[in-house]
């Protein structure tokens, strides 16, 4: 290994996550230089490799398939698809290059300087990164810590199999298995169930708790429960997975729980049990960042580490881990070290399952609500009374909005049903400009939209609503 010249830089960004490179190119737009180190030289991090964008891209063939396949009921019949997976595979991760290297150029258009390699603190001021060619040390300013998560591994289980997959490798798409399970209802896993049994999978789901998407409310996620286990093999709330044996002809899987069924073999079990923070072997002790017990590093609102000049931003320093949620983060920590009054204080960072259908949620939940004494007005208004729904054939979603009692201003609201993603935007707007029911009711809603089911839940709240029987 050779040494070579240290470089400097005003801020050393280490992760090339959504929250590194936005803390990379904001800070370079302030002024500062800037080194982006980045262990795999590619920037985007999980999101944009194995994550967010080609999780996104497999789940629009899965709606493509499942709307073709409806449509037979409507009088517009499709032959059964074809898989050819080299193509599919071929087309996610054109999808993933298309953006990684739009990402390259923006970093190039700023003059942030890529470094692809292993970073470790050496001292309060130094990092080095450890390359194929040698070492390089980097002395900066100012760090930003973005070196996000990884999935959580059950350790009992046979890691040293490749049928047992974590989201990465169910991402990669070796292939189509004819039994597949998952080992957690979360977001994760019921994206991909969505993507695998659109591809031919019969799926199994097991979830530890009692319902799927533990953080969101039951109503929001009955549709999606319900939908589930109309299409799956199987969805097993309650209970887990006690262990997990290789097996020749497949993985022989126990389960435990009340209603646990006798042990089965799978031909891939998907593990999406959660995420913990990536915050081990990075020399944080050479900084003297603290981390917590739970491996994240504690910020405040600007960002700050307890070390002054050490930042962090993303799933490194809590949940939720969000890619939306680390880029404002991102933005913030460039802007406090150029010396702006930034602070990261959203009043909600919206959760979206972007399953069949799907569901999102953002504000006071119902179950927080209720825990925490909270005086709350509901309104949910069905979506089978809306006319964009019906002519979609999917009456199943539901919106639904809590407001306050006294003052009617929005306090949460929750979405389920085709693109609710991007319908909860609206409401996140609303909260942050502190609407009340009557504003949103009053603001005209584009006819015949799904957009409109916002303004008439918030309307059941005023008692001005129409397109739905209120009992007085
Ligand atoms: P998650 O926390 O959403 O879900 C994990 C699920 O596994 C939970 O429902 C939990 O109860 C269950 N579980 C835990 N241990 C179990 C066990 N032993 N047996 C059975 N069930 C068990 O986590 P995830 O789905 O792995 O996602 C990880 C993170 O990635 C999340 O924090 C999420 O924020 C992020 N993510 C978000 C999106 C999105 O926003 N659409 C998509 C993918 C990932």
């Amino acid at each position: 290994m050779t040494e070579t010249t240290p470089l400097h830089a005003d801020v050393l960004v280490l992760g090339g996550g959504p929250g590194g490179y936005t803390a990379a190119f904001r800070a370079a737009d302030l002024g500062k230089k800037v080194i982006l180190v980045e262990r795999y030289g590619v920037l985007g991090g999980v999101c944009t490799n194995v994550g967010c964008i080609p999780s996104k891209a497999l789940l629009h063939l899965a709606h493509i398939i499942h709307n073709a396949e409806e449509a037979a009921a409507f009088g517009v019949a499709f032959a059964q698809p074809r898989l050819e997976l080299d193509k599919v595979r071929a087309w996610k991760d054109k999808a993933i290059t298309t953006l990684t290297t739009g990402l390259k150029g923006l970093a190039k258009q700023r003059q942030v300087q890529i470094l692809a390699g292993r970073g470790r603190f050496v001292a309060e001021r130094a990092l080095e990164i450890t390359t194929d060619d040698g070492v390089q040390r980097v002395e900066f300013e100012h760090a930003v810590i973005a070196t996000g998560s990884r999935p959580v591994k059950i350790p009992s289980f046979p890691w040293d199999d490749a049928r047992l997959m974590d989201s990465t490798d169910a991402l990669a798409l070796a292939d189509i298995p004819q039994r597949l399970l998952i080992v957690g209802g979360g977001v994760i896993g019921m994206e991909m169930a969505s993507v695998y049994h659109a591809l031919g999978s019969k799926i199994s789901v097991v979830e530890m708790a009692a319902q799927l998407i533990p953080g969101c409310d039951a109503d929001l996620v009955r549709p999606l429960t319900l939908r589930a286990q109309k299409q799956y093999e199987n969805v097993l709330l309650s209970t887990k997975v006690s262990s997990i044996a290789a097996k020749p002809e497949g993985l022989l899987v126990s389960f435990a729980g009340e209603d646990a069924p006798a042990p089965s073999l799978f031909d891939r079990v998907l593990v999406a049990v959660g995420r913990r923070p990536s915050s081990a072997d990075l020399g944080l002790e050479a900084l003297g960042v603290r981390l917590d017990e739970q491996g994240f590093i504690p910020v405040d609102r600007q960002q700050r580490s307890n070390v002054a000049h050490v930042f962090a931003v993303g799933d490194v320093v809590g949940n939720p881990m969000l890619a939306h949620k680390a880029t404002h983060q991102g933005k913030v920590a460039a802007e406090v070290i150029a010396g702006h009054k930034a602070a990261f204080q959203p009043l909600t960072i919206p959760a979206v399952a972007y399953t069949d259908p799907e569901v999102a949620w953002m504000g006071l939940t119902e179950t927080e609500a209720k825990a925490r004494g909270i005086d709350y007005e509901k309104a949910v208004f069905p979506w089978a009374a809306s006319g964009r729904a019906v002519g979609m054939a999917r009456k199943e979603g539901l919106t639904k909005i809590l407001c306050d009692k006294a003052s009617r201003r929005i306090l949460g609201a929750g979405i389920t049903g085709v693109n609710a993603g991007d319908l909860i935007a609206e409401t996140v707007l609303a909260l942050e400009m502190g609407a009340d029911a009557e504003d949103i009711g009053l603001t005209i809603h584009p006819h015949p939209t799904l957009s409109e089911t916002f303004a008439f839940a918030a309307e059941m709240v005023t008692g001005t609503v129409t397109d739905f029987y209120l009992k007085k």
